[in-house]
């Protein structure tokens, strides 16, 4: 009996014609094993990037509604394609949006969440014998509007689907073949890892490495999918994200990511009371703004400042909800620094072993770089840095922590 096998393939691996017809063999290989297929896909190439330009020339502040109204149709050309080049190999196939397969999410548009799939078409063509494409990234409402999942978010389509269906095994495939010790286009010398646990894949995931959506991530370990990442282009096998075991956690650093895709917002002498910093981000999260690290300075003469960290997309924003903030409490104003990076190292040895966050300061001194900002978790040291310091800053903590080496059994 064979198994049902959840596949996404991500937008570089759909960008052209000849992309989704080999696609569409790799799919038919799997189905001619006898196993049942879920596919997910994304937009083809960069067609959400153009999607969310073309947006942005129409109006800078526009409708989150409208807004997903136009990102979701990048996929939709996509499944159609794909579904049609696996029926010219003579392997029945049917494609669906996210509505149709009922992917149901939560009203906030442009990041929803998803709170049930029905999922009854997919098991109805399945039973019929064929092979599914769904679209990647995309829901709807309850009362029927369309969502999108947030950016990367056919990941997570592609991990729901397979908790939903009970699949065996949700298979990630990618322009890398695997998940690597850091971005292997930063790093030269970066490793793959042969498996990685759910714990350091979030961790790694929220600080900056794309290969997975942090939130596909989660919804993978809450519901113990095992995920393994791999090539599209390529036959060898990836990388398993699964459950930790005693024998990772020999392993003090497993990954070094960044993040170049945040900003930093300051605001200047703010009055030093209490119900100060609950009025500046009660704001920030009425316009479900997700700021990251804070850091309130130390008050000098009855004022202090704070900054902290967010999306660079939602900058502006944050600054008009900032401005109008600062004017309320009396502060003296507010500042914006887009050229940051935050540069983090993972890996849940750390939990166990001491001095790892005072060889990440000792390499980034070394390198004359400044840390603007400091944060921890249990599994992760994060810095912010200047931004055009940041695959130096990788590149020296790859080399200080030996991750280039396979690590001693
Ligand atoms: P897809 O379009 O298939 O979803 P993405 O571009 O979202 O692919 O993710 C793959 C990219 O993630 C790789 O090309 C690589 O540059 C980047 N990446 C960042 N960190 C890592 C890492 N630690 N391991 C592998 N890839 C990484
Ligand atoms: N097409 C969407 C994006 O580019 C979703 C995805 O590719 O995962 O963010
Ligand atoms: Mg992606």
């Amino acid at each position: 009996m064979g198994q049902l096998i959840v596949q996404k393939y991500g937008g570089s691996s759909v960008a052209d014609p000849e992309k989704i017809k080999s696609v569409a063999r790799r799919v038919a290989e799997s189905a001619a094993k006898g196993h049942r297929m879920v596919v997910v896909v994304s937009a083809m190439g960069k067609t959400t990037d153009a999607l969310v330009a073309l947006v942005d020339a129409v109006t800078p502040a526009p409708d989150p509604r409208e807004v997903d109204m136009v990102l979701a149709t990048g996929e939709q050309v996509t499944i159609g394609l794909l579904a049609m080049a696996l029926q010219a190999m003579g392997r029945p196939a049917c494609s669906f949006t996210g509505p149709q397969v009922g992917m149901v999410t939560d009203g906030v548009h442009t990041r929803a969440r998803i709170r049930h799939i029905t999922a009854e078409r997919i098991h109805a063509a399945l039973d019929a014998g064929k092979i599914v494409v769904v679209a990647g990234f995309q829901g709807m409402t309850e009362s029927g509007d369309v969502t999108t999942l947030g950016r990367g978010g056919s990941d997570l389509t592609g991990v729901a689907l397979a908790a939903a269906l009970k699949a065996d095994v949700c298979e990630i495939f990618t322009d890398v073949d695997g998940v690597y010790t850091a971005d292997p286009n930063v790093v030269p010398e970066a490793r793959k890892l042969a498996r990685v646990s759910y714990d350091e894949m979030l961790e790694m995931a929220a600080l900056g490495a794309k290969v997975l959506q942090a939130r596909s991530v989660e919804f993978a370990k809450k519901f113990a999918v095992p995920v393994h990442v791999r090539s599209t282009f390529k036959p060898d096998p990836g990388t398993l994200v699964t459950r930790e075991d005693h024998s990772m956690e020999d392993v003090v650093v497993t990954g070094i990511t960044h993040d170049r895709g945040q900003a930093k917002l300051s605001i200047l002498r703010v009055p030093d009371r209490p119900g100060i910093a609950s009025l500046v981000f009660g704001g920030l999260a009425k316009q479900n703004i997700v700021v990251d690290m804070i850091v309130q300075n130390i008050g000098r003469d009855g004022s202090t400042d704070i900054s902290f960290t967010l999306p660079r997309g939602d900058r502006q924003r944050a600054e008009t909800v900032l401005a109008a903030v600062a004017k309320e409490i009396g502060a003296d104003g507010v500042a914006a620094d887009d050229r940051i990076a935050k540069v983090s190292i993972v890996g849940v040895g750390m939990r166990s072993h001491s001095g790892v966050a005072a060889r990440v300061f000792s390499t980034l001194s070394k390198e004359n770089i400044n840390i603007q900002m400091i944060s921890t978790s249990e599994i992760a040291v994060s810095c912010v840095i200047e931004d055009k310091y940041a695959e130096l800053a990788v590149r020296a903590l790859h080399d200080a922590f030996e991750l280039g080496k396979e690590p001693a059994a």
